[in-house]
């Protein structure tokens, strides 16, 4: 089931490309594997996934240890600072630096371990008082501040769009983070980059990837419901 859903994905992000007149090598798919067990994980590595999101520290750090160590790991929940020493010297790439203070955090721990901890910043595109992420209108200037500091690099942006059934509704939110990437380029701001734009979820990375996303992060698109014990 897992390598059939990988593949339909592929596929889909295929399409998504050829509708927008764009290369497929330039959208990296991220396995979002939070609350599943490591066996999935493996089957999914077995079908030559490399690229595996989770939301929680401790789930990551579990996973990390037992899993083969050529996988890139993505942390795309939110991060608690106290919790960020955990984690720099583990994940390819931290998508979810909301906050000036946690982007501070990083760098130290980043600093401490003589490590550079590349890093997006998330938007929080829509203004949901459910979501976490900066707001649109700050982000610029938390870009800035945050690549003055030593030990993180700056590649792009992330956001979650909002929970809709019909994912045409999400393509303005796409819209929106990309230009604000291209503005934020604009700048020429040292250490910075935007390459990344990490958007788009099982029920709508079709769109984003349309709106240019580079990387999409799918869970139960490929690893099915996932189930929360209360
Ligand atoms: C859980 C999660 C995903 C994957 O969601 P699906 O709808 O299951 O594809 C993507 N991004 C973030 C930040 C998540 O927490």
């Amino acid at each position: 089931m897992i390598r059939e859903n990988i593949k339909t994905a592929q596929e889909n992000i295929e399409r998504a490309c050829q509708n927008a007149s764009r290369d497929p090598g330039e959208v990296t798919l991220i396995a979002v594997s939070k609350t599943k067990p490591v066996s999935m994980l493996m089957e999914a590595y077995q079908y030559g996934c490399r690229e595996f999101g989770e939301n929680k520290v401790q789930e990551l750090v579990e996973k990390y240890q037992i899993m083969p160590k050529d996988i890139h790991w993505h942390m795309i929940g939110h991060l608690q600072r106290n919790k960020v020493k955990y984690i720099v010297d583990k994940v390819a790439l931290i998508h979810s630096v909301d906050s000036l203070r946690l982007a501070e955090e990083i760098s130290k721990e980043a600093v401490k371990k003589g490590l550079t901890v590349s890093v997006l910043i998330e938007v929080n595109i829509a203004g949901e008082t459910s979501k976490f992420g900066t707001a649109a209108e700050e982000t610029t200037e938390l870009v800035r501040q945050a690549a003055l500091l030593p030990g993180i690099r700056i590649k792009g942006l992330m956001t979650i769009a909002p929970f809709v059934e019909n994912s045409e509704k999400n393509r303005q939110y796409f819209e929106i983070l990309r230009q604000l990437a291209v503005d934020i380029t604009k700048k020429n701001i040292d250490n910075v980059n935007m390459n990344v734009l990490s958007m788009g979820m099982t029920g709508d990375y079709m769109v984003a990837v349309e709106e240019g996303a580079t990387m999409v992060r799918i869970g139960t698109g490929i690893f099915g419901e996932r189930q929360y014990l209360l």
